[in-house]
């Protein structure tokens, strides 16, 4: 006998936290009890002091997902709270072009703009504000910018181009500049979602329920209840977890359902339903995007840097925020840059310094035998002098689920550890191609700016690197063009949404989560205004958003703080 709630929310990450609070509010303005909202979520619960400053590949594998694809290697979050326990808390608003965009992958359906018409910069720009008082997004000051933030400014400066200051979702009370965000941040220093909305839900009395991974939905016909969800239990606490479904499952029947799987969830989830949901629209599982991410590193020759640029030796690259500085040079405003799909934005990123996996050494992909991996002992030899970039380009979305894993969940987990197997198909349009070119091009420029340093280009990685997955659902005017409408309601199917990155239709030009934030807090708005219609507590006209409290809770405080 399935459990009955009002609403389901699949996924603690952004789409689904921001989503429940909101719910939440209504449900007590509206004088009902929130605890018939129930959240579900695939990973564990940590508090601060659980994460580990540890590339220990037990960590990992509990709090990431590896997914190798054909053609593209995705990063995703594993744990309540979602990517905001580990993103790098970078938190910018989507420049107004991104809206606009018209380009799209050859064989997209026909010339359009490619976000709904509802949505644009201007309309979001109050969502956006929402979602930047609740996450406390703040820009630092040019003294909180870290060393290699300062050295990618000064680069900028002398190739003769502008940058600036990167805001962030992080406290400058609690940080202690560890440049540590990556797995999750003991201080607590991160205004992660474990900090604000997801605490806030649950004080109002939202159930969150971890160790649960919804794998099908189906359609109830006892009404009010329009949904039956079913959910895996996992292995994931104890010494020696699995990891993977532990043999129990449990049962819910809902009236409104909310999908917040992300971009490598919710496709799955749907389209394993799709024998249940038949009127789904064939675009699910479709048009799924990496954001443009592009990588590529410099590696400084110390000397210039103090003759060109005037710095003191490059030392102190392991302390600071791990991003903090990038240019939009390449976006608008210059000649050449005016068209979509060939604009990009440049981002200092702390990243293969943490790893000295994550990425190549640049070496050119035909020529010379690097006879011991020369090359490579080089590179790591040399990398303290480097710095990462983050290019973050207008591609196309240019990938597709061609199945889903028959034993469930979004990628094939062969075991405990945290490398999965993505099945989808990932290829790079020739558009795609040719931006991350022109921003190779343009970050080999800079680096070799009077003999400052050598680019390193990402030559024997091949296809795309991401940690920021977009689409698979995306929104759309119609349901021959997406899987759900702005406000993220699944075409054909009353009362079932998806609330997440998954819904993001086109690359953003910056780092997602402020967007996928602000379009999330925008279809909660919509969603509490229709709730009366779809069985849940009506909205009062009273009813105003409030911001969600910063909630903190156990953390490790440094005796010496960093500087
Ligand atoms: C290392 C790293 C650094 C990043 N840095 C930045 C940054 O600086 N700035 C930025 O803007 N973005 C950053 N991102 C990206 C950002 O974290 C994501 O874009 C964002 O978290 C996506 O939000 P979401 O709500 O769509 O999904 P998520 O936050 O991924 O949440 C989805 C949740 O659903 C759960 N889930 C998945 N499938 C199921 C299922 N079947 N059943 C139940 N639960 C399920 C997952 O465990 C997860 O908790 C980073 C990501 C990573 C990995």
């Amino acid at each position: 006998m399935a459990e009955q709630v009002d609403v389901v929310i699949v996924g603690s990450g952004f789409g689904g936290s921001i989503t429940a609070f909101r719910l939440a509010e209504l449900y007590r303005a509206a004088g009902a009890d929130p605890r018939g909202i129930v959240v579900l979520e695939r990973g564990r619960r940590y508090k601060h002091t659980d994460f580990r400053q540890s590339m220990d590949i037990d960590h990992l594998s509990d709090v990431y997902n590896l997914i190798q694809g054909n053609g593209a290697q995705v990063v995703t979050a594993n744990a309540v709270g979602g990517g905001s326990n580990l993103y790098l808390a970078a938190s910018l608003r989507a420049p107004t072009e991104t809206f606009e965009r018209r380009d799209r992958r050859p064989g997209d359906g026909p010339e359009r703009r490619m976000w709904p018409a509802e949505l644009s910069r201007r309309s979001l720009d109050r969502y956006y504000r929402r979602a930047e008082l609740g996450l406390r997004v703040n820009r630092p000051t040019w003294a909180q910018v870290s060393k290699s933030g300062g050295l990618w400014a000064a680069t900028l400066r002398a190739a003769g181009h502008t940058c600036d200051r990167v805001p962030l979702a992080i406290s400058p009370r609690r940080c202690v500049n560890a440049k540590w965000c990556h797995t999750g941040c003991i201080f607590g220093a991160k205004n992660s979602l474990i900090t604000n909305y997801l605490p806030s839900a649950e004080r109002l009395g939202v159930q969150v329920r971890p160790n649960l991974r919804v794998d099908s939905v189906r359609q109830s016909s006892a009404r009010p209840y329009r949904y039956l969800v079913s959910a895996a239990a996992m292995d994931n606490e104890g010494p020696n977890p699995t990891r993977q479904p532990s043999g129990s499952t449990v049962e819910l029947e809902c009236k409104v359902l909310v999908l917040s799987a992300g971009a490598m969830g919710n496709p799955s989830i749907l389209m394993r339903s799709r024998n249940d949901l038949p009127a789904l629209s064939d675009q699910v599982g479709k048009n799924l995007g990496v954001n443009g991410d592009h990588i590529a590193a410099i590696e400084y020759d110390p000397n210039r840097v103090h003759q060109v640029l005037g710095l003191p030796p490059y030392r102190h690259f392991f302390q600071g925020r791990p991003i903090t500085t990038m240019s939009y040079d390449w976006w608008v405003g210059r000649r050449n840059h005016r068209f979509d799909g060939t604009r990009f934005n440049l981002q200092e990123i702390f990243l293969s310094s943490l790893t000295n996996f994550l990425y190549d050494d640049g070496r050119a992909p035909e020529g010379d035998p690097s006879w011991w991996g020369l090359q490579k002992k080089q590179a790591i030899a040399n990398w303290a002098n480097r710095i990462e970039l983050l290019a973050m380009v207008e591609d196309t979305h240019d990938g597709q689920f061609y199945g889903v894993p028959p034993q469930g969940g979004g990628a094939v987990k062969p075991n405990s550890g945290p490398v999965e197997v993505g099945l989808f198909n990932y290829g790079l349009s020739e558009q795609s191609l040719a931006v991350r070119e022109s921003a190779n091009a343009a970050m080999q420029r800079i680096a070799e700016t009077r003999g400052l340093g050598r680019f390193m280009k990402l030559t024997e990685t091949q296809g795309a690197y991401a940690s920021h997955p977009l689409g698979g659902c995306r929104m759309a005017g119609s349901a021959d063009l997406g899987a759900v409408d702005h406000s993220g309601a699944v075409f054909g199917y009353e009362g079932l949404y998806c609330i997440d990155s998954s819904i993001v239709p086109t690359s953003l030009g910056v780092n997602p989560s402020l967007t996928i934030a602000a379009v999330s807090e925008r279809c909660a708005e919509l969603l509490t205004g229709r709730a009366g219609d779809l069985g849940l507590p009506a909205r009062p006209a009273r009813f105003r958003p409030a911001i969600p409290s910063e909630i903190v809770g156990d953390r490790v405080v440094p005796r010496h703080r960093g500087s």
